[in-house]
């Protein structure tokens, strides 16, 4: 499989395929082995959120093998004071069974100031209980601000909504965080699963012997700064998404994308959930 790696700020470094676990829980057992198998594929980046109820499950996923797995959690604005940071982080570290999470999000943007989040961020990560942190649902306006701050540019990473259906991003928040050495995490990268049956995905995946899903995965993939996070339910759903890292899109493939899903031409406003 691919051996291509995104590195972080700190030097850590990991596949470009993650996973992610919104509305994961329904299937339990099996949504776990996914995760268990997942990991063992080498996709160790494991999304999660205070707000999706799936830390408790995300813990049990990586239970055996913490060392490997790199969690990413995030905390929800209405929580995102100084001292509710802080707390929330707890209540995260003990639902997921570990004493550090690998990297902490604000989840999107709120009513506390950045600098107070930021704040309870850096003190976190001073204290061990977090090994970077960073942003999610960030345009390039909040991204300036918050690099702007005390330790501000320590900021590791930035997760938005990226698929080929909203692909706003490209216009100028991709370049801008290729510049800061940001990594951008690309989530519902498969437009929570409703572009696989798009004629375009269909005839690129022919030629490549590959299907729709890891056609959409291979191009979230394209360029160097991105990491991407389908959520998978099952083992056979993971295994055909971590062979989207040997799929190599070739000029053609990109141009037949580019005319049945256009590059944006002007700035869009970030789209988000
Ligand atoms: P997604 O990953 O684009 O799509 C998930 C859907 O695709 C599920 O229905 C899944 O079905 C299906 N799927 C996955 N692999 C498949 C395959 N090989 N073949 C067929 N279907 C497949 O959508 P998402 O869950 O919204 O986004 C991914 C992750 O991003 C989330 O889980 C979450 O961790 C993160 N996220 C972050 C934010 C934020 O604000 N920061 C917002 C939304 C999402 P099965 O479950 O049956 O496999």
């Amino acid at each position: 499989m691919g051996k291509r790696l995104i590195t972080f700020r700190d030097g850590r470094q990991v596949c470009p395929l993650g996973q992610g676990t919104y509305q994961m829980g329904r299937r339990r057992s099996e949504e776990i082995k996914a995760l268990r198998r997942g990991i063992d594929l080498g996709l160790t980046v494991i999304d999660t959120a205070e707000m999706y109820g799936t830390e408790e499950l995300v813990g049990e996923a990586v239970r055996g093998s913490r060392d490997k797995a790199f969690i990413v959690s995030k905390v929800l604005p209405g929580n995102a004071s100084y001292e509710g940071t802080k707390r929330a982080c707890e209540r995260s570290l003990r639902r997921l069974g570990t004493d550090y999470i690998d990297l902490y999000l604000l989840h999107w943007i709120g009513s506390y100031p950045f600098a107070e989040t930021v704040r309870a961020m850096v003190e976190l990560q001073q204290e061990g209980k977090i090994l970077q942190w960073g942003m999610s649902n960030l345009d390039v306006a909040d991204m300036e601000h918050i690099l702007s701050l005390p330790h501000g540019r320590e900021c590791a990473a930035n997760q938005v909504l990226y698929n080929l259906k909203e692909r706003g991003i490209e216009y100028d928040l991709v370049p801008w965080s290729e510049r800061h050495a940001i990594p951008i995490m690309a989530y519902t990268p498969l437009g929570e699963g409703r572009l696989r049956n798009h004629r375009t995905l269909l005839g690129i995946a022919n030629r490549h012997n590959a299907t729709p899903t890891q056609i959409m995965l291979s191009w979230t993939m394209r360029t160097s700064n991105v990491i991407t996070i389908p959520k998978a339910g099952s083992i056979a759903h993971v295994e055909e998404n971590a062979h989207s890292l040997d799929v190599v899109l070739t000029e053609e493939d990109l141009k037949e994308i580019d005319a049945a899903f256009p590059a944006p031409v002007r700035k869009i406003p970030l789209a988000g959930w």
